[in-house]
């Protein structure tokens, strides 16, 4: 049994971080404020993305959700007639319920085999060289998720080699950073050193689930880009007109530092876990723990114990197996029940 008021499901679980709900409080206690992000806090949150990223011309918008900011920004480095590359895992193709296609007018997602959840630079050009006619969906994007869906995390060098052998064959890259944090916090990279020094030209950094009550930024590395990109958010629904309200509680995760000491806690916490998993005679850790989830293969039937006694958990994810996804106030309550109970499903 849970005995605790958290779940381990997934991070989007989690509530709204100290820091973060300080700053919506700010937000609102500093009175009436101009409304669709021309508004103060949205201006430093933005400048504050900048100065992190150590990137002064850097474009940022923030958008409600992952779906939208993946879908917009694909569908801004895509005409209807071209096609992003990602790997069989990527969120954008199992998770966004199509959405990368309809906000481009049917750019088509090309699957590429992955190994631990990652698009290999030969994944990318099988794709690319397979065909050259008209009737082939013209590739003209690459795209990476840093974290990826499987919980493990691109080095520095992988994305170099994806992002010159995308450029090489003159494509965007896409990066998918609903966790972004976790992969920094993991590899101990900076930002710049993790997205556009590797040649990363769009990043969507997660919020949600680093600690924020909703919102994600765009952030187009290079300025021109972002050209028009406002009117697609407002056409797609994705302008708030209250946008202090994002950008606020961004900025207090930012100024903070909290959005890595955030991610830090959560990764750790997975470490743990992975670690007193390990343990246990029956199990298999399916991928190697890089980030704040942990996947595993466990017999159908404590699988079913587990849920019977409550747990809460994902098998649909990547390829099967029971992911387990520590959040950013992930308790060590939680993790260590979870971890006896899972002992007592297997040997009982
Ligand atoms: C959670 C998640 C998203 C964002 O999903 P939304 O529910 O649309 O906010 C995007 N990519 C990945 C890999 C995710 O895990």
């Amino acid at each position: 049994m849970n005995p605790t008021k958290q779940h381990i499901a997934s991070d989007n679980y989690s509530g709204i971080c100290p820091s973060a709900l300080e700053y919506l409080h700010r937000a609102n206690d500093s009175g009436h404020d101009l409304p669709y992000g021309e508004d103060i806090w949205t201006a430093k949150a933005s400048d504050k993305i900048r100065e992190i990223f150590e990137k002064d011309d850097a474009e940022v918008f923030f958008v409600f959700n992952g779906t939208a900011a993946n879908s917009l920004a694909l569908a801004s480095l895509c005409q209807s007639y071209h096609s992003v590359i990602a790997a069989e895992t990527a969120h954008i193709e199992t998770d966004e319920c199509g959405a990368p296609e309809f906000f481009s007018n049917g750019s088509k997602i090309l699957l590429a085999p992955s190994v631990n959840g990652k698009l290999s630079p030969a994944g990318i050009e099988t794709l690319v060289t397979k065909r050259s006619d008209i009737h082939y969906p013209h590739p003209k994007v690459a795209s990476v998720t840093q974290a990826t869906e499987l919980g493990t995390v691109y080095t520095a060098d992988e994305l170099k080699e994806v992002c010159s052998t995308a450029k090489k064959h003159k494509l965007k890259v896409h990066m998918d950073g609903s966790r972004f944090s976790n992969a920094v916090a993991s590899t101990g990279l900076s930002p710049a050193d993790l997205t556009w020094r590797c040649g990363v030209d769009v990043l969507c950094f997660g919020g949600a689930k680093n600690g924020m009550p909703l919102g994600e930024a765009v952030v187009f590395f290079q300025k021109e880009l972002a050209e028009d990109f406002a009117y697609r958010c407002k056409q797609a629904g994705q302008l708030a007109s209250k946008m202090r309200f994002i950008s606020a509680p961004w900025l207090g995760i930012l100024e903070s530092g909290v959005w890595l000491e955030n991610a830090k806690h959560a990764n750790r916490q997975a470490e743990k876990l992975e670690a007193m998993l390990k343990k246990i005679p029956g199990i298999t850790i399916m991928f190697p723990r890089q980030a704040n989830s942990v996947f595993v293969q466990m017999p159908e039937p404590a699988l079913q114990k587990l849920k019977d006694a409550g747990w809460r958990f994902y098998t649909f994810i990547g390829v099967g197996g029971a992911r387990f996804m520590c959040p950013w106030d992930c308790s060590d309550q939680i993790i260590n029940a979870l971890a006896a109970d899972i002992k007592n499903a297997i040997e009982g």
